[in-house]
C-alpha cells in the first residue's frame, strides 16, 4: 500500500505554481497563483481558471 508524502513527489517550485486565469470583466488573461486571484488590469475578482 502506497503512503502519501513518502517523498516520491516532484516538488520543484513548492508553493509557486502559477495557473492561467481569465478575467470575466475585461477579458484579460494572466498568470495567477494563490487562493484570492484578482485581475491585474482591473482588480476584479471575477476571474476563472482556464
Ligand atoms: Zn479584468
Amino acid at each position: 500500500m502506497c503512503s502519501v508524502g513518502g517523498g516520491d513527489f516532484n516538488l520543484e517550485v513548492e508553493g509557486l505554481e502559477f495557473e492561467r486565469y481569465k478575467c470575466n470583466d475585461c477579458g484579460n488573461k494572466f498568470d495567477g497563483m494563490g487562493e484570492e486571484v484578482v485581475c491585474p488590469s482591473c482588480q476584479s475578482e471575477n476571474v476563472v481558471k482556464i
